[in-house]
């Protein structure tokens, strides 16, 4: 069995690595030769943590695991970040354990991986401003990679704590991109692709704000309850989304499915744009809408690449179990 520790992740795996693979296994999914598990998700009472798992297996890939882990609120005053993963990669042969890999960086560039994917098979070709809604942990992530797939020329950004966009303008100057920031409706009037990624509860972008043609990369939603846009929005716009069945159960559609705007049948899977098979936006004045829950192959997708990088590099660490 291979260990590759969290330390040596950052080094071992590019964004273009993490794209790469990330899009193949949307695809997978798409074409039925990859699945996700039920997810397990469960407070522990205990350190008042959140703990869970997510699995799958890409028989495209022959990649089977699963990632542990979760929330844990009381980490920061230990010097650790809150959400902690771990993959577990088994041999599809046979079962045996195969591989284990630090999870928390990889989380953040499988979820930007995501987004990147969605504006390049989405966006207009001639978009120039990309609006960012949060500035926490991801969004430096999400920032990075969705600058590699247009040429934009400005960032515009919002946060609802101002203080914390230092991150975010140290990013895009590092990419050589002006950076502003600004309110949520010019946001709406100015941005050709935003991305939202917050903890939110409630829409924090409406749908009067937009402008036709934007695209929006929604990657916040994750669980029951959190919002970041307008329902009428999600409803007006042609909406795409990883997995069609954690979208409308804890996605940015939960919310437009409950009010009865938009059912089922209007919800795309992206990988059926990567694989040819949708023709994703049909005009440049189309608002086109992402909803990235982050499903469990994404992780492992990364975590194989990781491993097969660290095998390549020399760098992986052997064990007999
Ligand atoms: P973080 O805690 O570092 O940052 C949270 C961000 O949300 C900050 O910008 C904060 O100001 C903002 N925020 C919190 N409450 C808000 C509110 N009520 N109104 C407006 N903004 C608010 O978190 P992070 O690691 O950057 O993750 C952001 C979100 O993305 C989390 O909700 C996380 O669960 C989710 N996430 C999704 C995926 C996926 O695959 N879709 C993957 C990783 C994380």
């Amino acid at each position: 069995m291979l260990i590759i520790p969290e330390k040596i992740i950052p080094d071992l795996i590019s964004e273009q690595d993490a794209f790469t693979a990330v899009e193949a296994v949307f695809g997978a999914m798409a074409k039925k030769d990859a699945y996700n598990f039920p997810v397990i998700r469960e407070a522990i009472g205990h350190a008042d943590a959140l703990y869970g798992f997510k699995s799958g297996f890409d028989r495209a890939g022959q990649v089977l695991g699963l990632k542990s882990g979760g929330y844990w609120p009381g980490n920061m005053e230990k010097g650790l970040t809150n959400h902690q993963s771990t993959v577990f990669l088994f041999d599809p042969d046979t079962g045996r354990p195969h591989a284990m890999v630090g999870g928390n960086y990889l989380t953040a560039v499988r979820t930007a991986a995501a987004s990147a994917i969605s504006i390049k098979y989405l966006s207009r070709k001639d978009s120039k401003i990309l609006g960012m809604v949060g500035a926490g942990h991801q969004s430096t992530f999400q920032l990075r990679a969705a600058a590699a797939q247009r040429d934009f020329d400005k960032v515009i950004a919002w946060n609802v704590d101002p203080n914390m966009l230092g991150n975010l303008e140290k990013t895009a100057q590092e990419l050589g991109l002006p950076f502003e920031s600004v309110d949520r409706e010019t946001m709406g009037q100015q941005a050709d692709v935003i991305i939202t990624i917050t903890s939110c509860f409630e829409p924090l972008l409406m749908k009067d704000w937009i402008k036709p043609g934007t695209h929006i990369a929604c990657m916040g939603t994750d669980t029951k309850g959190k919002q970041e846009v307008d329902a009428n929005m999600v409803a007006a716009a042609t909406v795409f989304t990883d997995e069609i069945a954690q979208s409308i159960e804890i996605g940015e559609c939960q919310h437009a499915i409950a009010q009865g705007l938009i059912k089922e049948d209007d919800i795309n899977q992206i990988g059926d744009v990567i694989n040819g098979d949708h023709k994703g936006r049909s005009s440049d004045d189309e608002i086109t809408l992402f909803d990235g829950t982050g499903v469990g192959l994404q992780d492992l997708a990364v975590a194989d690449a990781a491993v097969r990088l660290a095998k390549d590099k020399g760098v992986a660490l052997g064990i007999d179990i």
